[in-house]
Parts: structure tokens; C-alpha cells; sequence
């Protein structure tokens, strides 16, 4: 199995200890021996990774560093999945921005990674090619929907990979694999070449080993794109610039929303350890009030679907995918290609989206749920008044078993109460790990003001140096 950071692997290219090929042929033997257990790794390319190898520019910030994709995420001559048959057979022609940058910077991606279909879902098991096993907890969850990208990154199979965050994708499934998650602040890395699920909320960003990491990997994605209308102007800095430095008096505001009762021991006892924790390092823990927090659940599913509904109007067997055979006029080649192409959660969630935006509901749910996006975003603008950084548990419990059957749909929705916020008001938040004794992984998560990911990373390093102590 392979381990190491980023930064570990850097030294070594650059010290001549191992050569980019060799570490793409490590990383190839760790899926070959690995994948087969885990599913993580939809599919790889060694040949295609091997020809970057062999020109890769150490230089550079990521030099010869394999990084897997999620396979939502457009990858040029390789598969496109998003796991759903609808595109089985279809192969990106182009490169995401972020893929794009990463290569400007070096990077190697290597892998398409696992997820849910269409990044629907909590768990991983709505993939139409199999569920993740949790390479930390095995016979449990890795969360999801980035699924792969956290499995492959816990279970030695890649050293980084990147993933996609609508409602928690990204820092879920970082929490239950026991790694570092971080969704950007909504524009800061460009969603062109993302396969779209809900557009206002979907963002890229890095799972990695360490806050250090997802740092390197941020400064390598950011960036304005004109080729994405959404992605913001503002000027990038180096998210790693105050890595190490103090957070004495930092403002960490403790929703009292938060402190719920149906949280499991585990995850209240992290939130507790991080409360100390942070406490120790000098800064001050004020109780603060998202008043709408409630509700988030309900209006993000009301949105995200309704969103994806139109998104997805696009899978329709004519322009490209999947497409039903033998049938009979236009309108039977649209449904059977939709009925056969997608997994039962796109489709509960493509029917719920067109029920709400419809002519006499539109008001009484679509509308309503803006609003109530409107009122999230109001109670975030409010606590940064108190505080400037938020501490919170990122979900209320660890990993479920895999094939649990007793959570229905609406359950493992509610299991996103917590990640759902900063999608809702587009702010960046990040999962680091805060393992406690006899529990499987479990997480916690601070989350920062609109752009502010350098104060952000600066608090998650000193939290996981400590934590680490
Ligand atoms: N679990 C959430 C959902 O199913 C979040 C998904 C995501 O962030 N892509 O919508």
C-alpha cells in the first residue's frame, strides 16, 4: 500500500529517491492490489499516466504527483461516467478547467474515480457500477458521493484526488474515510468540464491525506475561467501562506443549533475534543445561532433537484450517451433511453425537481425554497458578524454499514444536515479528521466567510497539528 502526502512525494522526485514513472507504477500495483476489495477506481490509464510521467517537469508545484479524478469531472480520451449508464460508453473531449490546471501545474491525473450517479447520494451505492468499499472502515460506507476519491485517497490507492460538493460531497465522504476534505467557496474553481447536477451549488475541490495538501491542490485549481460565467474574478493568494501561523484569539462560533441530541456519541465527543482543542490554542469559542438551520434540509432538495431536473433534461439519447434501441417514435426513444439509462435516485430526483418547478407548485416549493436559501445565507452574513471562522460536526453519525437497508431516501437526506449549509450560501468548508478511540472515522468541519480559505486552512492545520499531538 502506498502512503505518503503530496509533500512527501515531492521530496522524493525531487531528491531523485523515486522517479515520476516509478510512482506511477506504485500507485498502479496499490489499485491493481487494492481496487479489486474497494471499487474505488472506476477505471485507469497507466499507459496514458506513464507518457506524462516520463515528461513531467519537477519544477513545477506539482511535478510528477498523481492526482485521481473523480469521474464526474471531464478527463480529455478517458471515460466520463458520472457511474451512470446513461454515459457508459461516452469519452470526454475535453479537459475540465481544473484538470487543465492541475496539468498546468504538473499534476498527473491518473484514475476516474467511483461515486453516485450523477453525484446523487450520501453513500456511494447509487453507482451503476457497484458500491465503495470504505478502506478505513471496511464493510461501512465511504460517504459520498465522492465515494472513490476519499476510498482511493484513505486506502493508499492515490495520494490526492479531487472530487465535486453540491451538498456535502466532498467533506462527507473525507469524513468517514478519515482524510481531509474542502469545498472552495462557490466561483473560486471553475465548473467548466463538471458534469453539472445542480449548478448554483456544485463545486470542485481537493480530497488529500492533509490540510497541507488540500492547500497545494487548491492553489493549483483556483482561478477565474471565462469559461465559466459563475467563477469569480477575485484574485487567488497562496492558501498555504499561514499554514503554522497561531489562531490565538481567532473567533470560532459554536452554532447552538448544532449541539443536538441525535448526534452519535462519537461525533459529539470530536466536537467536544475539537472545542478543547481549539480552546488550548489560544482562541475564543463563542456560541452563535443559524436560525434557519432547520430548514436547510428541505430547501436544498427542493433546489438541488429541481436543478438537476433541467440539468439532466440533456440525457435524452440523441446527443450523446446512452441510447434505448428498437424504438418506437421520438417519444418512446426519450423515455425508454431515460427509463433504462438512469438508477432509481436520479430518477426519484429528476421527478421531484419537474413536480416543483411545475405551473401551480412552483410557488409553494421552488420559490419558497429560495427564500429560505435567501434566510441561510442572511444567518451565515450574521454570524460572521460574531465569529470569523464556524465549528460544527459534519455529519450527525459515522459511516453507515454498507446494504443498510433500513435508511430510506428521506433518512440518509437528513444525514446532510450539516454539509448542506455552506453549499446553500456558497461558502468554502472544510472536513479534517478527529479520530476517536473505539469509533469508526469521524470528522469535524470549520467553515469560513465567502473567500476567506486562507483563514480557513490556517485554523484546520493548527487544529490537525494538535489534534495530531
Ligand atoms: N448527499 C447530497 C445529495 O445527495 C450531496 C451530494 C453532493 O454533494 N454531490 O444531494
Amino acid at each position: 500500500m502506498l502512503s505518503g502526502t503530496i509533500s512527501h512525494w515531492r521530496k522524493q522526485l525531487q531528491n531523485g529517491s523515486i522517479s515520476p514513472t516509478e510512482l506511477v507504477e506504485e500507485i498502479a500495483r496499490s489499485i491493481e492490489t487494492r481496487n479489486p476489495a474497494t471499487n474505488a477506481y472506476l477505471s485507469w490509464n497507466k499507459e496514458a499516466a506513464l507518457a506524462e510521467a516520463a515528461k513531467a517537469d519537477l519544477s513545477l508545484p506539482l511535478g510528477g504527483i498523481p492526482v485521481a479524478i473523480k469521474d464526474n469531472i471531464c478527463l480529455a480520451g478517458e471515460p466520463t461516467r458520472c457511474a451512470s449508464r446513461m454515459l457508459e460508453n461516452f469519452v470526454s473531449p475535453y479537459n475540465a478547467t481544473a484538470v487543465e490546471k492541475l496539468r498546468a501545474a504538473g499534476a498527473i491525473p491518473f484514475g476516474r474515480t467511483n461515486m453516485d450517479e450523477f453525484a446523487m447520494g450520501s453513500y456511494g451505492e447509487n453507482s451503476a457500477f457497484g458500491a465503495t468499499d470504505n478502506p478505513a472502515a471496511p464493510g461501512h460506507v465511504p460517504g459520498g458521493s465522492s465515494s472513490g476519491s476519499a476510498a482511493a485517497v484513505a486506502g493508499g490507492m492515490a495520494i490526492a484526488a479531487l472530487g465535486s460538493d453540491t451538498g456535502g460531497s466532498i467533506r462527507q465522504p473525507a469524513s468517514h474515510c478519515g482524510v481531509v476534505g474542502l469545498k472552495p467557496t462557490y466561483g473560486r474553481v471553475s465548473r467548466y468540464g463538471l458534469v453539472a447536477f445542480a449548478s448554483s451549488l456544485d463545486q470542485i475541490g481537493p480530497i488529500t491525506q492533509n490540510v497541507e495538501d488540500a492547500a497545494t491542490v487548491l492553489n493549483a485549481i483556483c482561478g477565474h475561467d471565462a469559461k465559466d460565467s459563475t467563477s469569480s474574478a477575485i484574485s487567488t493568494e497562496n492558501f498555504a501562506a499561514e499554514l503554522g501561523q497561531d489562531i490565538k484569539g481567532l473567533r470560532i462560533g459554536l452554532p447552538k443549533e448544532y449541539l443536538s441530541s441525535g448526534n452519535d456519541a462519537a461525533v459529539s465527543a470530536a466536537l467536544e475534543q475539537s472545542i478543547r482543542t481549539l480552546t488550548d490554542l489560544g482562541a475564543e469559542i463563542t456560541e452563535i445561532s443559524l436560525p434557519h438551520a432547520e430548514a436547510v434540509v428541505a430547501a436544498y432538495y427542493i433546489i438541488a433537484c429541481a436543478e438537476a431536473s433541467s440539468n439532466l433534461s440533456r440525457f435524452d439519447g440523441i446527443r450523446y450517451g446512452f441510447r434505448a434501441d428498437n424504438t418506437a417514435g421520438l417519444d418512446d426513444l426519450y423515455s425508454r433511453t431515460r427509463e433504462t439509462g438512469f438508477g432509481p435516485e436520479v430518477k426519484r430526483r429528476i421527478i421531484l425537481g419537474t413536480y416543483v418547478l411545475s405551473s401551480g407548485f412552483y410557488d409553494a416549493y421552488y420559490a419558497k425554497a429560495q427564500k429560505v436559501r435567501s434566510l441561510v445565507a442572511g444567518d451565515f452574513t450574521a454570524a460572521f458578524g460574531q465569529a470569523d471562522l464556524i465549528l460544527g460536526p459534519v455529519a450527525p453519525t459515522p459511516a453507515p454499514r454498507l446494504k443498510d437497508t433500513s435508511l430510506s431516501p428521506l433518512q440518509t437526506y437528513l444525514s446532510d444536515i450539516y454539509t448542506i449549509p455552506a453549499n446553500l450560501a456558497g461558502l468554502p468548508g472544510i472536513s479534517i479528521p478527529c479520530p476517536q478511540p473505539g469509533s469508526l472515522p469521524t470528522g469535524i468541519q470549520l467553515l469560513a466567510p465567502h473567500f476567506a480559505e486562507t483563514r480557513l486552512l490556517r485554523a484546520a492545520y493548527a487544529l490537525e497539528q494538535a489534534l495530531a499531538r
